[in-house]
């Protein structure tokens, strides 16, 4: 076996700026230790997310000046909605600025109070906006995968037997949708097989209850069943796709992530009536059906970034530099979240730092390293994130998982960025004794991780 290279080469390029542990020290207490607040110019490597941070091909840049700007019926939509159509077999596709838009929209229709969502693990702005329609946003992963250490191929199913007790007990009228996040983001980047995908839709079926995918990441996740689940090796990742989406009603979908696009989403559907009441909420708050919150330029990259996205050779080498990383971590005993995921290497700060407990947030003490040692932003996925102090008791509620995120933007860095990560990772582990825990000093109601500031426990 030959190096898995990357399947490109570079036309473009921008440069990064370098700069001192001191400096990098005074960036921190200035940006209240949260990585949101630090200047991206201020940032060597960007980990923070792999969302809207691809590098678009030749083909997609050239589709931005042959874009149709009509605010009507434009070409770029047509193409826009065939290729989507192409891959999720949705009778109606509706564009969105990007995916929690598409969210916005979808439990604005069907969310309200009484009502329940349940999803493998919901990622965060999804929970958002089914708490802010007033409903209930609950995760039913399999225990292995809340097991950080367990390897296993399928760590993002849902949990079927769960989920089925929990519709006998709440009663199938007050679940409008069920939902299914492939790759699942906030549960570590791990796919969904397509056993699962198949057992939650006849569960669904049973009920009477539509079912969703969040489809972010969906070309991640086809690729992991080609590699991983019997049955499937001969089959294209295209088909996987295809066959993914078959047992679904409609899906949320980020093109910002599996999609190879700065900014772009959309909302697919089969039901007619649900169609016809979403287009009309789109109107009000992102703009015509037919563009959505995009311009027609985003709309002709989506659609050729949906066919690129498909390229095995991609697929090969996107998956294969997750793993690199993560073999590299485990090679000097760094814990992660095993095995590594589709888009992203989660560092397990309860096994990294144990002396640093959970409400002094051990992921944003990690975070803070990285940067101060190498320049690398990354992000806490952890109680910062998901923790919740009651109002009542003031009793901490920490995250089930302390996480830290290494997410990798597509076609990106190469594998010396990535392996002066891997440096800077072991540093920070050789040293973990010395690394102390934080507390908020600012949050905001929702969403707080964007926007919190921290102080340093001495
Ligand atoms: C990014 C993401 C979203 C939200 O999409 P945005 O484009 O950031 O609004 C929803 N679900 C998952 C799983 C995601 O990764």
């Amino acid at each position: 076996m030959k190096t898995i290279i990357e399947p490109f080469k570079i036309k473009s390029v921008e440069p990064i700026k370098f700069t001192t542990p001191e400096e990098r020290e005074s960036i921190l207490l200035e940006a209240g230790y949260n990585p949101f607040l630090i200047r991206a110019e201020d940032v060597l490597i960007d980990l923070l997310t792999d969302s809207g941070t691809s590098a678009m091909s030749a083909k997609q840049w050239s589709g931005i000046m042959d874009g149709d700007e009509s605010y009507a019926g434009a070409r770029s939509f047509f193409r826009f909605e065939k290729v989507a159509k192409e891959i999720t077999g949705f009778r109606h596709i509706i564009p969105t600025h990007q995916g929690r838009a598409a969210e916005r929209i979808l439990f604005g229709i069907l969310g309200g109070k009484g009502k329940y969502f349940p999803n493998n693990t919901h990622f965060d702005t999804t929970r958002a906006n089914v708490e802010f329609s007033g409903g209930q946003a609950l995760d039913f992963l399999t225990a292995v995968g809340k097991d950080t250490s367990a390897i296993a191929d399928f760590k993002g199913n849902m949990d079927i037997e769960a989920l089925e007790r929990f519709i006998a007990e709440k009663g199938r009228e007050n679940i409008p949708l069920i939902m299914i996040t492939v790759t699942n983001n906030a549960g570590g980047g791990q796919p969904v097989s397509m056993e699962n995908i198949r057992q939650t839709k006849e569960v669904a079926s049973r009920y009477g209850i539509p079912l969703s995918l969040d489809a972010c990441r969906f070309a991640e996740n086809a690729f992991f069943i080609k590699k991983r689940e019997k049955g499937y090796q001969n089959k294209t990742a295209k088909e996987i796709a295809q066959e993914m989406f078959s047992y679904a009603d409609g899906c949320t979908m980020s093109a910002k992530k599996d999609a190879f696009v700065n900014m772009g989403g959309f909302l697919a559907l089969n039901d007619e009536k649900l169609a016809m009441i979403a287009r009309n909420m789109l109107v009000v708050t992102e703009g015509f059906p037919t563009y959505g919150g995009l311009a027609g330029r985003d709309l002709e990259a989506m659609a050729q970034g949906l066919e690129e996205i498909l390229d095995e050779n991609y697929l090969t080498y996107r998956i294969r530099s997750i793993e690199y990383l993560g073999e590299k971590l485990t090679e000097v005993g760094v814990p992660i979240l095993q095995p590594p995921g589709g888009h992203a290497i989660y560092l397990d700060a309860k096994r990294f730092i144990p002396h640093i407990p959970p409400h002094q947030f051990p992921g944003q003490a990690i975070v803070c390293e990285l940067y101060k040692v190498g320049g690398i932003r990354s992000v806490e996925i952890g109680s910062v994130m998901f923790g919740k102090t009651d109002k009542i008791s003031g009793k901490f509620n920490s995250s089930a998982m302390e996480l830290v995120r290494l997410a990798i933007p597509r076609r990106v860095y190469t594998q010396s960025h990535i392996d002066y990560v891997i440096e800077v990772v072991s540093e920070v582990y050789r040293n973990r004794s010395h690394l102390r825990g934080y507390q908020i000093i600012f949050e905001a109601p929702l969403l707080r991780h964007f926007t919190a500031r921290f102080e340093p426990i001495v």
